[in-house]
């Protein structure tokens, strides 16, 4: 992959712009997967490879989360804690099966995490598999 991996900018709005080309399918056996710092609260595609990715803003190693992952915005507090105890918990954001759909259910609230953390502690339940429950 040798493409720069920079991200889309922002699309400027253009009367006469045809749509931007899609993305090339990955080539067998490269996969994309987010990476994340969580201190910045950033969010990077890599190529998915063992080792260490380190953030390009501050340099501290990056949490791989998944092909799945979709990151709250930069602002959302509330987003970036919940995902914050979803990495700690140990889960990941990994694509089920091979037809490209999202990883399951992830709480994206911190009412909905603490729904599942009482859920857990009341059933003794493990924490990440509590996590994932979409109904509590
Ligand atoms: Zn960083």
């Amino acid at each position: 992959m040798r493409r720069g991996g920079t991200p889309h900018g922002p699309h400027r709005v253009n009367a006469w712009a045809r749509p931007p080309p899609r993305p090339y399918p990955a080539p067998m056996g490269i996969h994309r997967s987010s990476y994340v710092c969580l201190p910045c609260r950033g969010s990077y595609k890599r190529d998915h490879r063992p080792g260490t990715h380190r953030c390009p803003r501050c340099g501290a190693a990056m949490t791989g989360v998944g092909a799945a992952f979709q990151p709250p915005r930069r602002n959302d507090t509330e987003g970036w804690r919940v995902l914050s105890v979803l990495l700690h918990a140990g889960l990941r954001f990994h694509k089920q099966g091979c037809s490209g759909g999202g990883s399951g259910y992830r709480p994206r609230t911190l009412a909905e995490v603490k729904a599942r953390m009482a859920l857990a502690r009341r059933t003794g339940e493990p924490f990440a598999e509590a996590l994932v429950r979409p109904v509590v």
